[in-house]
């Protein structure tokens, strides 16, 4: 899609030691610092992002979304929020996930995008739907948004108890699943492909990784303390 930009990174290509190998980019998970910073400035400069103009959130599995035009005051606390949306090209906002599904979504034509982290409680709770409000506030039209979600967990493997999985499929019937094994399940990705399509988002892609099964990701059920993957959008 001509204008709109959409990435996401895998485990390798980094700096940081075991058990984050090697391209961890989350801030908050026990790595060293100066790994992750040094991580960050190499995934943004191969994506041929300033590393500077890219956003992040402090994620708490949540709907709330922050509007933004810049990257975060030096010094300043990040807000606690799973969604950021701007109008401002050649921003990049960026969603850190291990499992839990990246969503990235931009109108080329009206110049507005959004990133959105949507584990199972963010998806329920609609942290999709309202990044999308908040970006038709700033003139997004829903037929125009283009929709791609990243390597999340999949739903023959993300295993709950029977009433969790109820709890889900009262507020998402489409995120209802079983797995390979015949457990009650949850597929966070499809639920929120169904929010988008009800919303009016067509062009939508889904990664076919699974971050449980796939080595080159992290995932947070299979190995507990381990890193964090990016998803970038951005607009030229
Ligand atoms: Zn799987």
């Amino acid at each position: 899609m001509s204008g709109a930009h959409f990435a996401f990174t895998d485990r390798w290509g980094g700096v940081s030691a075991v058990p984050y190998e090697e391209l961890n980019l989350g801030g908050a998970v026990g790595d060293d610092p100066d790994a992750v910073r040094r991580n960050r400035d190499l995934a943004a400069t191969a994506l041929g992002v300033d590393p500077a103009r890219v956003v992040w959130m402090n994620q708490v599995h949540g709907r709330d979304v922050a509007v933004v035009d810049g990257p975060w005051p030096e010094g300043r606390e990040v807000p606690a929020v799973d969604a950021v949306v701007t109008a401002e090209r050649g921003l990049a906002l960026a969603v850190l996930t291990a499992d839990c599904t990246p969503v990235l979504l931009a109108d080329p034509v009206a110049g507005v995008a959004a990133a959105a982290h949507a584990g199972r409680p963010g998806m329920v709770a609609g942290v999709v739907p309202a990044a999308v409000e908040a970006m038709v506030g700033l003139g997004a039209r829903p037929e125009r948004i283009v929709a791609r979600t990243g390597p999340a967990v999949c739903g023959r493997c993300y295993e709950v108890p029977a009433d969790m999985r109820a709890d889900v499929v009262a507020v998402e019937p489409a995120a209802g699943a079983e797995t390979s094994w015949g457990t009650p399940a949850v597929d966070v990705t499809a639920g929120v492909h169904a929010q988008l399509e009800r919303l009016g988002v067509r062009d939508r892609e889904q990664s076919p990784v699974c971050t449980l099964e796939s080595g080159d990701h992290f995932s947070y059920r299979r190995d507990r303390v381990t890193g964090r993957l990016a998803g970038y959008v951005w607009l030229d």
